[in-house]
């Protein structure tokens, strides 16, 4: 039967990799519903493409768009804001949800989509990163199901046992052997480069990640590793896990995207060519398997793997990610909205590329809020996002 998709954060680059996917396979999937923020033309030129049923747009651009649809002959409801993109996640129409919004925009249609029990392709990580508990608990009791599309969590998933794969909360080492997860990291573009160079980074140098072509925010955040360290807490919610049983290693050819080890002794590993199609293809088909376009790897042409231990000095804010996932959730609330905030003021040149650990470790230190239990709810977890982030707004202006 065709699925029927919602792309939620389809102008971006994780949407572009997935309409091409889905653009591929238009028997099997059909593009339902889709949604964007600034670059509307793009997301004009997508609804001429896929003429879905549904799109959501910004609230201040709803007439305008609308308008645009019709004189182009194309009669797709308009759906706009949080609100807007609720009604989609949770459309009785949509099958899949592929949440690739990023940052905490993300969340509540990421968990409005859990809610109503869909199948949820996750790529904002972020969504986890404020909500984890809440997040997992709405999956596990409106029986929706979370596929992860982070190449990292996609390439631990593919290395599960099936068991666990079916109900990828529990790990147990009595009963599935697995000792502790590898999260490989590139490194980004600053791995051959001192510290002191980094502190001189342009934006132009922190955008280019050597790998992958992402997003702006998720580029700066590999630069200075606190994507890793994102990656960290979501592999904890995701698989369960405290952060002590999850290691990362830099493998700067991003070839090996993760890696499971197990008690025997065995690692489990993921290989593919660094593109994003791989996992998203995974996803969507599993547990078959489709064609998803992506290059494959050449393994006559690959001359060698390197495997190196982060320096945290350098990368401070993989440090800080343990150190918050250690705290609680809270803690983890705060260094997703002090990041969010901080990684804007770089792109913005209003801060150092490695002031933004420094910013991010001070709201942390500063910012005090009481222990959030695991009955905590979404309105709990957004109070303290907000108040996260007008301290780090401060931080930012007095350092800038
Ligand atoms: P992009 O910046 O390329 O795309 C982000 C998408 O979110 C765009 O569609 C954008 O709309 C939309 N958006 C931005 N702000 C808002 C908002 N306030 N409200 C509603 N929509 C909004 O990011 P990526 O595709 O790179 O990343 C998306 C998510 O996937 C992130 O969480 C990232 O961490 C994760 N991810 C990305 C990977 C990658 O390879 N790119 C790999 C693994 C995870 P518009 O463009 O129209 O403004
Ligand atoms: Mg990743």
């Amino acid at each position: 039967m065709t699925q029927r998709i919602a792309v939620l954060g389809a102008t971006g680059s994780i949407g572009d990799s997935t309409l091409a996917i889905l653009a591929a396979h238009t028997q099997d999937y059909n593009v339902y519903a889709l949604s964007g923020y600034q670059r509307l033309d793009k997301l004009f030129a997508l609804c001429q493409q896929f003429e879905p049923m549904r799109v959501c747009v910004p609230a201040a651009a709803v007439d305008d768009f609308a308008q645009r649809l019709d004189e182009a002959g194309l009669s797709i409801d308009v759906v706009s804001g949080d609100s807007g993109l609720i009604d989609i996640a949770t459309d009785t129409q949509v099958d899949t949800v592929v949440a690739a919004i990023v940052g905490a925009a993300g969340l509540p249609s990421t968990l409005a989509a859990a809610r109503a029990g869909k199948r949820i392709l996750l790529a904002n990580k972020e969504a986890l990163v404020m909500a984890g508990q809440v997040m997992i608990a709405a999956v596990k009791s409106h029986h929706a199901t979370l596929l992860p599309i982070d190449s990292e969590h996609n390439a631990i998933f593919q290395c599960l046992p099936p068991a666990i794969q079916q109900n990828n909360t529990h790990i147990h080492e009595s009963n599935h052997g697995v000792r502790r997860l590898w999260l490989t990291a590139s490194g980004g573009p600053f791995l051959q480069q001192s510290f002191e160079q980094m502190q001189q980074a342009s934006v132009a140098q922190a955008v280019k990640h050597p790998n992958w072509s992402m997003g702006q925010k998720i580029s700066v955040d590999s630069a200075t590793m606190m994507n890793k360290g994102l990656e960290l807490i979501e592999a904890c919610h995701l698989f369960d896990l405290p952060e002590s049983k999850i290691n990362v290693v830099i493998h700067p050819q991003s070839i090996i995207h993760s890696m499971v080890e197990y008690s025997d002794g065995s690692f489990l590993a993921q290989l593919g060519s660094p593109d994003m199609k791989t996992p998203i293809a995974h996803a969507l088909s599993y547990p078959e398997r489709i064609d998803s376009g992506s290059q494959p790897l050449d393994l006559y042409a690959l001359s060698g793997l390197e495997f190196i231990k982060p320096d945290l000095h350098k990368f401070a804010c993989l440090r800080l990610a343990r150190q918050a996932m250690q705290a609680g959730t809270q803690a983890t609330i705060i260094l997703n909205a002090a990041n969010e905030i901080a990684v804007a003021a770089f792109l913005a040149s209003r801060l150092r590329l490695t002031d933004i650990a420094n910013i991010n470790e001070q709201a942390l230190t500063e910012i005090q809020v009481p222990l959030l239990d695991e009955n905590a709810d979404i309105d709990d977890i957004l109070a303290i996002d907000r108040l996260a982030r007008r301290h780090t707004e401060a931080l930012v202006a007095e350092m800038a």
